[in-house]
C-alpha cells in the first residue's frame, strides 16, 4: 500500500490531534509553535485538529480566532469535559491524514520531534511512540508514581506496553483505521495501540516542562486512568482474587481440623475466641476485596452495554460540510 502512495502525485496529509482542557494560557503559544512546525515541513500537508474537551475558560474562543487566520486549523468542541483519552479518540475519528500525530497542548511534547517521527514513518514504521528519557518540571511524586505505574501495568498486562511512554506518537492510517474499529469505552489509547501491532518503534525524547498553567490531571484522574489501564488490559486482578480465596480457604481448612481436634480430644475447646476473630476478619477482608474487584469488571460490562455515544460534539469547525467521517457516530448538538 505504501509503495502505491509513493508513486501517486497527491501530497500526503499529516493530521495533528491536540486535546485541550482549560488551556487558555498555553494555546496561543502552542498554535504558534505548531504553525512554525508546519512551515518547516516539506511535501506534506497538515491539518491541525484541536479538540476542546469542554473547557470552561477562553480556550475555545481563542481557538476560533486562530482558525479564522489559518484554514489548516479545525476544531471539535465537546459539549462537556469527557476526559483526555476520549478527546484524543474524537480527534482520531475525525482525522483524514495518511498519518496521525497525538500531542499534548501544553508543549511538554516538543512539536519539533514530529519531524523525526515523520522520518521514521517514511522508513516504513506504522507507530512511532515517544519515550521519555527525562521529565522536566514534574514533581518527584508524579515521576515516581508514573514510573511505578508503567512497571506494574507491564507485569499485569496480557500484552507488553512500552515503559515510560505517553500518548505522544505518530500512527499510520492502517493503525488509525484499526483503532477506529475498537469500540470500547474505557479507553487506554497507548495500550490499544500496542495491542494493534504492526511495525512499532520507540523514539526517545526529553519531555519538557509545561509551558504555562497547571496539570489537568489531578491525582483523582490519574488513579482512574491507572485503573482503566490495568483493568482494560488484564484480567489478572480476578485471578489474584481467586488466589487469595484459595489461600484463605486452605488456612480455614487447617483451622477447622485444629478446632475439631481440640473439641474432640482435649478439654480446652472453650478458648479460641482469638482464632475465630482472626478467621472472620481475614475471610471478610478477602471476600470484600474479591467482590470489589469483580464489581469493577461488572461495572465496566454495564458501561459497555449501555452503548452510549462516546462523546457529544457541540460543534465541528473547519471540517467539510458533510462533517468528518465518524465511526462511533457521536451525538451532535447544533446551536
Ligand atoms: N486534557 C484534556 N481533558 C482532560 C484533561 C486533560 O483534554 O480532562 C488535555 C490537556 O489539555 C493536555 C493533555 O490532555 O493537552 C495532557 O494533560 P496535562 O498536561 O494536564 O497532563 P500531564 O502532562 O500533567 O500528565
Ligand atoms: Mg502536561
Amino acid at each position: 500500500m505504501k509503495t502505491s502512495m509513493e508513486f501517486s502525485t497527491r501530497t500526503q496529509l499529516l493530521s495533528v490531534v491536540v486535546p485541550c482542557f482549560n488551556e487558555e494560557e498555553v494555546i496561543g503559544e502552542t498554535t504558534k509553535r505548531l504553525r512554525l512546525f508546519c512551515a518547516e515541513l516539506q511535501d506534506l500537508d497538515v491539518e491541525l485538529i484541536f479538540v476542546d474537551d469542554g473547557s470552561r475558560d477562553r480556550t475555545r474562543q481563542l481557538l476560533k480566532g486562530f482558525a479564522l487566520e489559518d484554514p489548516r486549523i479545525k476544531i471539535i468542541g465537546f459539549a462537556r469535559n469527557f476526559g483526555h483519552q476520549i478527546a484524543v479518540t474524537a480527534g482520531i475519528d475525525a482525522a483524514k491524514g495518511d498519518a496521525v500525530v497525538l500531542i499534548d497542548a501544553d508543549l511538554q511534547d516538543p512539536p519539533e520531534v514530529i519531524h523525526e517521527m515523520v522520518a521514521k514513518w517514511r522508513e516504513g514504521f506504522d507507530v512511532v511512540y515517544g519515550t521519555r528519557t527525562e521529565r522536566l518540571g514534574e514533581s518527584a511524586f508524579k515521576r515516581a508514581t508514573a514510573r511505578g505505574f508503567y512497571r506494574v501495568l507491564n507485569r499485569l498486562s496480557d500484552i507488553p506496553i512500552p515503559l515510560d511512554t505517553g500518548d505522544f506518537r505518530l500512527m499510520s492510517r492502517d493503525v488509525v483505521d484499526t483503532l477506529r474499529a475498537m469500540p470500547e469505552r474505557d479507553r487506554f489509547i497507548r495500550g490499544m495501540v500496542s495491542w494493534v501491532g504492526f511495525k512499532q518503534i520507540a523514539l526517545p525524547y526529553k519531555r519538557g516542562e509545561r509551558f504555562a498553567g497547571e496539570s489537568k490531571y489531578p491525582l483523582r484522574k490519574m488513579l482512574r486512568f491507572a485503573t482503566d489501564g490495568i483493568l482494560s488490559f488484564s484480567t489478572k486482578p480476578l485471578q489474584i482474587s481467586v488466589a487469595m480465596g484459595m489461600f484463605s480457604a486452605s488456612l480455614a481448612l487447617l483451622g477447622i481440623f485444629y478446632v475439631l481436634f481440640l473439641r474432640l480430644f482435649t478439654s480446652i475447646w472453650v478458648e479460641g475466641w482469638t482464632a475465630i476473630m482472626i478467621a472472620v476478619l481475614f475471610m471478610g477482608g478477602v471476600q470484600l476485596i474479591s467482590v470489589g474487584i469483580l464489581g469493577e469488571y461488572v461495572g465496566r460490562i454495564y458501561n459497555e452495554i449501555k452503548n452510549r455515544p462516546l462523546y457529544v460534539v457541540q460543534e465541528y469547525l473547519g471540517f467539510e460540510k458533510s462533517g468528518p467521517a465518524m465511526s462511533r457516530s457521536p451525538v451532535m448538538v447544533n446551536r
